[in-house]
């Protein structure tokens, strides 16, 4: 693994380097995921806000997750890519949305564990011998 690792929005106005492994990697099956990714999941990494240094204009929006939590979320403005989601009660750590990184760097956004997997769409498998939770694990 080489870092920084280096990352941007789908127009290139918004871009990121990151300095550290995540602390965790999560697959999301839920709605809001699907929508979000326009896909079967989102791949969500887990990152201590001290090592990612983001550049460019971002929005946000803000809503309240299951959990009651708020999650906001930030993206470009020009091409909505989201970037990233941060919890404003808890700023120690930031959810970075994966991004595709190069080859050196394949498998630092492999997820370790699937989560939401209630919502899941029928037609993807979940690889073996990954971790499944039903809905959001407690950390
Ligand atoms: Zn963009
Ligand atoms: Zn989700």
């Amino acid at each position: 693994m080489e870092f920084p690792i280096e990352g941007s929005c789908q127009c290139g106005q918004a871009s990121y380097k990151l300095y550290e492994k995540p602390q965790m990697v999560l697959a999301c099956h839920c709605t809001e995921c699907q929508k979000l990714s326009t896909s079967p999941f989102s791949v969500t990494a887990v990152i201590a806000s001290t090592a990612i240094e983001v550049k460019g204009e971002l929005k946000e929006w803000s809503r309240y997750a299951d959990s009651g939590n708020r999650n906001n979320a930030k993206f470009c403005p020009a091409c909505g890519n989201r970037i990233y989601h941060y919890n404003p009660d808890n700023s120690g750590t930031i959810k970075l949305k994966l991004k595709p990184v190069d080859l050196a760097n394949d498998g630092v956004f492999t997820p370790s564990a699937h989560v939401w997997v209630c919502e899941k769409v029928g037609w993807y498998q979940i690889p073996d011998g990954i971790k499944v939770f039903e809905k959001q694990p407690k950390y």
